[in-house]
């Protein structure tokens, strides 16, 4: 119930915590900058800089939680930003979790209640100059590595094609069909962490085992993963309908070239297509490749989820 996790522990390390289910706070990330709050003299490591966030409720997903903190905090809406990972510290009768977000569009924290200071953009590089919260110091090297997010780029005309299919008609709702899944699997994200998205990685440009796969290699620490996911449509699939969740880029002429397009801004791309000709171009451009069928096996597990995890 709403208020119940207010309230002091001490954890199994014997300090002492504020939040009886434990506490959840809101990373948010832009490339070279991050919301941080400027905690209030009287507060808990007060006049320390540290994340927006607060006890959880009984009720309350670490998500949940997160984002109500920001919100009364700072007055940042849910959506105003798009989950990208989860990490937890976990102390023993207690654990902070962080959960870890991206701007979607210009956002401007303010503070708005009496626990900040000031709540404000603080620039990547500066963090460290910053008298820090101690728990935020703990993890923030870790944190700070988690960045970007793995960056799924889907060949849509491919993994559609991947099963038998035959009228124009079809390719389209075949296309949106897959639109829907991929905006559920990348709301449900992917974990607890055990390598999902490396299996079946091939690397084609250097050879390198796929465990030291660059994107795997930044989420290490991190027990919940969301992805940005990018589709990429071409001929009749234009015209699928399209929200906020995945990023829908419309091909006007060849979906090989602006797949390419797509991948020169995001080297580091999990690319999904079997085109053996769109693996070696994109291969070269320090991409990693992998099969529908790797898709596809992710998407079935996903729809069958609630799409608001982990609870934890
Ligand atoms: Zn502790």
């Amino acid at each position: 119930m709403q208020g119940d996790g207010d309230g002091w522990v001490t954890c199994a390390q014997g300090h002492r915590h504020w939040g009886r289910y434990g506490a959840a706070g809101l990373l948010i990330r832009a490339a070279d900058a991050v919301v941080l709050q400027h905690r209030a003299p009287w507060s808990h490591h007060g006049d320390t800089w540290g994340l927006l966030g607060g006890a959880r409720d009984s009720h309350e997903t670490v998500g949940t939680a997160a984002l109500r903190e920001a919100a009364e905090e700072a007055g940042i809406g849910p959506d105003s930003v798009r989950l990208t990972g989860v990490h937890t510290a976990d102390h023993g009768r207690w654990s902070y979790t962080t959960v870890l977000a991206e701007a979607v569009g210009p956002l401007r924290p303010a503070s708005v209640n009496p626990e900040s200071v000031e709540v404000r953009w603080q620039p990547v590089d500066a963090v460290d100059r910053l008298p820090l919260h101690p728990g935020f110091a703990a993890t923030w090297p870790m944190l700070r590595a988690a960045y970007p997010p793995p960056h799924l780029v889907v060949d849509a005309a491919n993994v559609v094609g991947s099963r038998p299919d035959g009228w124009w008609h079809r390719r389209l709702s075949a296309a949106q069909a897959l639109h829907d899944q991929l905006a559920v699997f990348a709301r449900a994200g992917l974990g607890p962490w055990s390598s999902p998205l490396r299996e079946g990685v091939e690397r084609l440009s250097s050879g390198i085992a796929p465990e030291s796969w660059p994107v795997a290699n930044r989420i290490v620490g991190l027990s919940w993963i969301y992805p940005r996911v990018t589709m990429v449509v071409e001929g009749q699939a234009r015209h699928i309908a399209a929200g906020s969740t995945v990023e829908v880029v419309r091909a006007v002429g060849s979906g090989d070239d602006a797949i390419v397009g797509v991948v020169r801004a995001h080297p580091d791309s999990l690319v999904v297509t079997a085109d053996q000709k769109l693996r070696r171009r994109v291969g070269g451009l320090g991409a990693d490749v992998v099969g529908p069928q790797w898709l596809r096996a992710r998407l079935d597990v996903s729809s069958t989820q609630p799409t608001e995890r982990p609870r934890q």
